[in-house]
């Protein structure tokens, strides 16, 4: 049995630690962003480590024989930090680096750098726009408050976006494409400003918005450090195996 650290705070790393505490001792960390997480069935710790150092020093007292990092792709200080932890505590580490969505025929996609962006690039007329980020990113629609927004998060908005109209709606993914139709429809919604996250859970939005030919404007992902990586589940699980056998690592020490 190996003792196994993943940061999580995704779907995907969910369904790594079930699986991987079949056969293993898996702990399972959260940043602690949301103030009920689902059940994750494994072990869970939550709040920051204090930086690369602190994880390293996790890493260490915990005597962690493999780190993944399964955290969301715009995540990065975490990512970064898991790669300098790894190396300083010389513990192998991996990563889920789920893919992006690509743009298809029919979607208005504007790439943008930050929410920031975005809102600087709404324009003066006054637009209905369905913002689907995460409630530490809306602050920069305050700068623009001749918007309607829709806002939808997992948990209250709090305080409210200082801006006169604003919709919010709790709720938590999976979202279909269906639902996410309905919604930016019943709400007349002209523009979405969503990061891209990729996978399936929160594409609905993205497909309702090419059928509808509504605006998207995408947040571009952070860069993120190099690492040994899959893209989704099985292939982490079998790099996993690899980190983890008995043979892994001996070419490294000059066996
Ligand atoms: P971050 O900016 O990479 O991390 C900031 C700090 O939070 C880290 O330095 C670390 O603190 C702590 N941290 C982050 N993830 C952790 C984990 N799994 N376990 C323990 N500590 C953790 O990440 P973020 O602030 O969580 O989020 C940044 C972006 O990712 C936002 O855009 C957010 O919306 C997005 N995100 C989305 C989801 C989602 O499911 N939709 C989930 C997470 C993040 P220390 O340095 O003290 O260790």
């Amino acid at each position: 049995m190996k003792r196994i650290l993943i940061l999580g705070g995704t779907t995907e790393a969910r369904q790594l630690a079930g699986k991987l505490a079949i056969r293993h001792d898996v702990t399972l960390s959260l940043a602690g962003r949301t103030e009920n997480p689902v059940a994750q069935g494994v072990p869970v710790r939550t709040g920051g480590f204090g930086g690369a150092e602190g994880l390293a020093h996790y890493l260490r007292g915990n005597r962690v024989d493999l780190l993944i990092d399964a955290t969301h792709p715009y995540a990065a200080q975490i990512s970064a930090n898991a790669a300098k932890a790894a190396r300083l505590a010389n513990v192998p580490a991996i990563a889920l680096r789920r893919p992006a969505w690509v743009q298809q025929p029919g979607d208005r996609w504007t790439p943008v750098g930050s929410a920031a962006e975005a809102a600087g690039l709404l324009g003066p007329r006054p637009r209905k726009i369905f913002l689907a980020l995460g409630r530490q990113e809306l602050a920069p629609f305050e700068a623009v408050p001749q918007h309607t927004y829709l806002i939808r998060s997992v948990d209250p908005v709090e305080p409210p976006l200082a801006v006169p109209g604003a919709t919010y709606i709790l709720a938590r993914g999976p979202f279909s494409e269906a639902g996410d139709r309905a919604l930016l429809e019943t709400h007349g919604i002209d523009a979405i400003v969503s990061k891209n996250s990729g996978g399936e859970a929160t594409y609905g939005k993205i497909a309702a918005a090419r059928a509808l030919g509504i605006e998207a404007f995408l947040i571009q992902r952070p860069p993120l450090p190099d690492m040994p990586s899959g893209a989704g589940v099985e292939e982490v699980l079998r790099l996993a195996d690899q980190a983890l056998a008995p043979w892994a690592g001996l070419e490294k020490r000059g066996v």
